[in-house]
């Protein structure tokens, strides 16, 4: 007798190299399933923030046109996975439900239980890799044990095969339609008050919108991708992570239409070094998810114990005039606002604003996440994690403490004509090249000029940065030799 199969999606919205569809499809079963299950409460404090959910919208919407397109349907139902899937199992009759595996604390402990609870009603499971290139328990040190340094992480594995992307089908077979769903509405993913419209012009989600952006970088930007990839003001690097946040492209995917293209442009040395670059930037991805996979604990807690004690500041205000961009610097109000407007910020930005908050300002890294968390649309556990205890210097392969970005040097160096700053703080627009960093330095008639009163115009800046580098350094003095 042929049998059912639920592929239950998550976050890998895509057709192609989608392999729980693939063995679906290569399964003897005459009906697929497919279903999202909305379940934010089994995530904890991780579920989607704001501007992932608007992410999420879009990304459904695309992915049930294209099962739509190929003759199947996508379910949308919302409750605890372990309900959901009893209730669908009842009415569709499925024997087996098929999955790819995700590596958040959370998202694990609650796949373990979904699977127990399949397994003792006799419903065949099955979970494939289809988020990384390799598992993160594959991959470990020589004296056995998880790495914590990225450089020999990514030497271990960087020559390591990575598995064939495999095709998207072209059909799938039709869902009864007596197997209800709820509407994509319901779930009401997007803001009631329209304050999406920047991320919303800015993106087109899912998986055609990730392979255009590929394309794109691959004819405009991996060239000179080295050079380009630290200026904010140039279109550099990729922007390919809200598209691996929701698994609408995957690693596998970028890595083999990167060498690829290297074939069709006869590989040069040049290129290839360019590419591998680029290349080492998915390794970081891969690393940070081995660090979560391993240290459970991080997106909560310092991987280095000695910062559990730190100083840190209770600034409320601070923290609030860093998340509005009003702290009076220009390459952090900038890239705060970016990051407000587009629900996305560079990486140089990402590593300015975290040292400003949690050097310059001492405030906590656990807020500075919590906040991006919220607004960025790529916004990913591990990747965030990752980050903001590099940019904190308490996580693996951090910065260290006394590494101080100041971000008046950084806009010299990285936007030396200050057009990314003009872009996002408009009302220093008109300030000279060279006071535009350091508004607060420009002689009175270089402000009259440019028609800005410093403290009306454009805040006074909230710290003096030398000072509070002082600072900063003295209370990490406190800590730094504990055990
Ligand atoms: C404080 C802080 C917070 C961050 N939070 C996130 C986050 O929530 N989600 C997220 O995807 N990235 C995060 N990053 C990493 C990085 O800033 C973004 O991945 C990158 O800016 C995305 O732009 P892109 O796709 O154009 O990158 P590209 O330069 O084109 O890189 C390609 C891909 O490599 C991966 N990648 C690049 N840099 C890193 C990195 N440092 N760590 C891990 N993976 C990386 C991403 O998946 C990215 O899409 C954070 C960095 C910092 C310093």
């Amino acid at each position: 007798m042929k049998e059912r199969v639920i592929i239950w999606f998550r976050r890998d919205l895509r057709l192609a190299d989608n392999p729980a569809l693939r063995a679906a499809l290569d399964g003897d079963f005459d009906s697929i399933v497919p279903v999202y299950i909305h379940a934010p409460h089994e995530l904890g404090d991780w579920a989607p923030g704001a501007a992932q959910r608007v992410w999420l919208h879009d990304s459904l919407t695309a992915f049930s046109d294209a099962l739509e397109a190929l003759g199947s349907r996508l379910l949308i139902r919302r409750g605890d996975t372990t309900d959901v899937l009893d209730t669908l199992i009842a009415e569709s009759g499925a024997t087996s439900v098929y999955w790819n595996r995700l590596y958040d604390p959370l998202t694990i402990a609650r796949d373990k239980k979904v699977k127990q609870h399949l397994a003792d009603n006799d419903i065949e499971t099955a979970s494939f890799k289809a988020h990384l290139l390799h598992e993160p328990w594959t991959v470990e040190t020589k004296q056995g044990g998880p790495y914590k340094v990225f450089t020999p992480f990514w030497k271990a594995i960087k020559n390591r095969a990575v598995d064939t992307p495999l095709a998207a089908p072209d059909a799938l077979p039709e869902v009864w339609s007596r197997i209800g769903s709820e509407s994509l509405a319901s779930l009401e993913l997007r803001p009631k008050i329209g304050w999406d419209r920047g991320i919303r012009e800015t993106w087109s989600p899912g998986e055609d919108g990730a392979h255009e952006r590929l394309e794109t970088f691959l004819a405009d930007a991996l060239e000179t991708y080295d050079e380009a990839r630290d200026e904010p003001a140039r279109p550099g690097t990729s922007y390919l992570s809200p598209h691996l946040r929701w698994g609408e492209i995957g690693p596998r995917q970028i890595v083999h239409r990167i060498e690829e293209w290297l074939d069709e442009h006869r590989e040069t040395k040049t290129l290839r070094t360019q590419a591998d670059s680029f290349l080492s930037e998915i390794g970081w991805r891969e690393f940070a998810h081995h660090v979560l996979y391993h240290f459970p604990t991080t997106p909560d807690e310092p991987l280095d114990a000695r910062f559990k004690d730190f100083p840190w500041a209770r600034d409320h205000e601070a923290l609030e005039r860093w998340q509005q961009g009003q702290t009076g610097i220009p390459m952090v109000d900038a890239g705060m606002r970016e990051l407000w407007e587009t629900g996305y910020v560079h990486n140089r930005l990402r590593m300015t604003v975290a040292s400003f908050l949690t050097k310059n300002l001492r405030v906590a890294w656990q807020h500075g996440e919590r906040w991006f968390w919220d607004t960025l649309v790529d916004a990913d556990l591990a990747n965030n994690t990752l980050g903001w205890q590099w940019a904190a210097g308490c996580g693996a392969d951090a910065a260290p403490f006394f590494r101080i970005f100041n971000p008046a040097r950084q806009g010299e160096r990285f936007d030396a004509n200050g057009e990314y700053v003009r872009r996002w703080v408009p009302e220093l627009a008109k300030l000279e090249d060279r006071h535009i960093h350091e508004p607060w330095k420009a002689p009175a008639k270089a402000l009259d000029t440019a028609n800005i009163t410093l403290g009306d115009d454009y805040p006074e800046p909230i710290v003096d940065l030398k000072e509070s580098r002082r600072e900063a350094l003295a209370a990490f003095d406190e800590i730094k030799n504990d055990k």
